[in-house]
């Protein structure tokens, strides 16, 4: 399974914006043709969510 990364809203720099970390445990779902993941960082296990396109989708399935 390719590595997917997403902005985690608990990991902040230090302007207090979100970063990007790699998400785990990734389930994808798809809704009127528009796919999104859900996972947990890899960092502080805090909740992750992300849209993404059918093809990026396809590779995490
Ligand atoms: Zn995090």
């Amino acid at each position: 399974m390719a590595e997917l990364k997403g902005l985690c809203m608990r990991c902040r720099d230090e302007n207090k914006k979100p970063t990007m970390q790699v998400m785990k445990d990734i389930k994808i779902s798809e809704k009127n043709n528009r796919y999104s993941a859900k996972g947990q960082c890899t960092t502080c296990d805090g909740n992750m969510f992300k849209f993404m396109s059918k093809d990026d989708a396809a590779k995490h399935q």
